[in-house]
């Protein structure tokens, strides 16, 4: 059996790569997504152990001294990371898994595994990442000149990515995600062992 597949799914706040991620696990088989830690309060709508495990400072600290993240970072201000287990689990019994994350934490799951399937999404200009974050408008002011600002630097890493999804159109941009996916999936690399040694009988 082939090894699971990390899909990271990277680009700054406000360029839909949460609703993207839901969609792909909605409708594509046989993924499953990495359940971040996080120091950030949960917002509306958000569910413990489905966006996020929620923890305090105190505790994120100690998962970090236990090593139980493949990668962590900080974020606008709070602290992200990546459950180890959970994704050697993943890998281990050959299921796919999008990790939403940000640079820091490609760069280290690069540097870790040099493994997996790099997006980068965003929308077209940055006055459209604007507009969508100041309508989204969970930000309070200063957070979102934050996650602006931030944006700024996470395109400097965008040579880093395998594949850039533009997300100007939602639909667009989930088959173009939805591609990325399945064709790795096809590569001869990981699909050849599915074919019947028969065949070279
Ligand atoms: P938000 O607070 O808007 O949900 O996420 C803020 C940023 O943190 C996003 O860019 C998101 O991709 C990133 N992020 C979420 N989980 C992780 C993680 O486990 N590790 C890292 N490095 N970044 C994360």
């Amino acid at each position: 059996m082939r090894e699971g597949i990390l899909f990271i799914v990277s680009g700054p706040s406000g360029g839909g790569k949460t609703s993207l991620v839901r969609e792909a696990l909605r409708r594509i088989r046989n993924l499953t997504f990495s359940v971040s830690v996080t120091t950030r309060k949960p917002r509306n709508g958000e569910v413990d152990g489905r966006d996020y495990t929620f923890v305090a400072e105190d505790a994120f600290r100690d998962m970090v001294e236990e090593g139980r993240f493949a990668e962590y970072a900080s974020v606008h201000g709070n602290l992200y990371g990546t459950p180890l287990e959970e994704l050697e689990g993943a890998r281990r019994s050959g299921v796919d898994m999008i990790l939403d994350i940000d640079v820091q934490g490609a760069r280290q799951i690069k540097e870790k595994y040099g493994a997996g399937v790099f997006c980068f999404v965003l929308p077209s200009s940055f006055g459209i990442l604007k507009g969508r974050l100041t309508e989204r408008g969970s930000e309070k002011t200063g957070d979102l000149e934050k996650r602006l600002s931030e944006a700024k630097r996470e395109m400097e890493e965008i040579n880093n990515y395998d594949y850039i999804i533009i997300n100007d159109s939602f639909d667009e941009a989930f088959d173009c995600l939805s591609a990325v996916i399945k064709s790795a999936r096809c590569e001869y690399s990981r699909a050849a062992e599915r074919i019947g040694e028969d065949y070279f009988a």
